[in-house]
């Protein structure tokens, strides 16, 4: 557990100084460095390009950023915490009244002294954001603002990570990578995603799996105007959002409420005693709001620990390394190991004695080596309910038992030629009709 902790900390830390936007050269050294450890394929779009009804923004690059006296005595410096910019600042070099710099300041009464994170991407404007405290300091009449930005044309850039499987039916776990230095809104997801796509490249998969590192909001819906096919494979998904906080894990639903990937997370989480951490469906919060909107209506829920907005560090400069632990990540990327081994071993098979019980003395399945480690509750509920309807994980909660128990037990009986893909049924008596 501490290892694995260790490596997804280390991967926090690693990013944390970055000052990533929506576009830029944060967003695509984010990017550089996540293709250091997991094959990615980066994808650049253009400014100006139409994306379902938005369009993709001006390239924001920043070189510098200072509030001074007009005696020159520094009082706010992007390079001290990249927070302290308002994302998307416009161009900015002279002297302000006092009054005409507070419209452009962000602070919190109630947490003096943290730095808020705030943007305006699609509204031209500057800004700096700095603790209530400093800001209550600032009696001159004029200051000197300085801000080294461009807002040119450029691109925005997402990485994928695609990993093919026996089907095409794919799994898309998405993490948005617009936040400039902040640990648990943005880059504990993006090291846990790394470390599950790792996992993944190595091992058997049936179902394809695409990790989708993008800018909340615009890479989302950029990723969905140019994958509308792709999209309709996916089986299921999870945005991944606030993985390293101390908090137990939590799930919002996806939309359709009941889909699969919902029965699976929500099983878990009751699993580990986390019931009243399954929320609603809602359209807030991060990307859901775009692979669940109506047109796509996605089979994508959200896993967090904290849910966004509703921890006190949420957009301010205390969401830092010393928020994310090492346990909580490595707990996060466990529970996501166990999501995708329901995703990848449940499956719906068919009964191929379904008139009566079958015999299973003759089968070794009642005495023997072969009966020995199976429950054989499991193998009557397996015989039962395996109509082509009820899926071995519908099986495992209808019967009250567990997942593992109901597996070994349709192994057994698949290896005794009683069970038979669902599909491999219908496939048949098609060719029969
Ligand atoms: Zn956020």
């Amino acid at each position: 557990m501490t290892d694995i902790g260790n490596r997804l900390h280390a991967h926090v830390a690693a990013l944390f100084p970055l000052c990533r936007s929506i576009t830029g050269p944060g967003l695509r050294d984010t990017l550089r460095y996540i293709g250091d450890h997991i094959p990615l394929q980066m994808h650049d779009m253009p400014s100006g390009t139409p994306v379902l009804d938005w369009v993709i923004p001006p390239e924001w690059q920043v070189r510098g950023a200072t509030l001074r006296t007009v005696d020159g005595r520094v009082l706010v410096d992007f390079q001290h915490n990249n927070l302290h910019l308002l994302q998307y600042s416009t161009p900015v070099d002279r002297i302000v009244s006092r009054e005409e710099l507070q419209s452009h300041l962000y602070s919190l009464p109630d947490q003096p002294d943290l730095v808020p994170y705030r943007t305006s991407y699609y509204a031209r404007n500057w800004g700096f954001c700095l603790p209530e405290r400093l800001r209550r300091t600032l009696t001159d009449e004029v200051y000197h603002v300085t801000i080294d930005t461009s807002l040119a044309p450029g691109s925005l850039t997402y990485g994928e990570c695609v990993l093919p499987g026996e089907s095409p039916q794919q799994i898309l776990f998405s993490a948005h990578c617009c936040h400039p230095s902040l640990a648990n809104d943005n880059l504990s997801s993006i090291a846990v995603a790394i470390e599950l796509a790792r996992a993944m490249s190595v091992r058997r998969r049936r179902f394809s799996y695409r990790f989708l590192f993008a800018p909340g909001a615009i890479g989302a819906i950029a990723w969905l105007h140019f994958n509308r096919d792709a999209a309709d494979r996916i089986a299921h998904g999870l945005v991944l959002t606030c993985l390293g906080d101390p908090a137990p894990p939590s799930y919002k639903r996806s939309r359709r409420e009941t889909a699969p990937i919902d029965r699976y997370v929500a099983h878990l989480l009751r699993e580990r005693g986390n019931a009243d951490r399954i929320l609603p469906f809602a359209p807030t919060g991060y990307d859901e709001r775009q692979f669940c909107s109506p047109g796509f209506d996605l089979p994508m829920g959200c896993l967090m620990r904290s849910p966004g907005g509703s921890f006190a560090e949420y957009h301010t400069s205390a969401d830092n390394l010393a928020l994310v632990t090492p346990d909580s990540l490595a707990a996060s990327l466990r529970l996501l190991q166990d999501i995708v081994h329901l995703i990848e071993r449940d499956e719906t098979l068919c009964n191929t004695a379904p008139f009566g019980e079958p015999q299973l003395g003759p089968r070794g399945l009642y005495h023997g080596e072969r009966a020995a480690g199976l429950d054989r509750a499991a193998v009557l509920w397996a015989l039962n309910l395996s109509d082509g309807r009820h899926s071995l994980f519908d099986i495992a909660r209808r019967s009250g038992l567990s997942f593992a128990s109901i597996l070994a037990a349709a192994s057994a009986l698949r290896d005794a030629g009683l069970l038979v893909p669902a599909e491999d049924v219908s496939s048949a008596t098609a060719a029969e009709a």
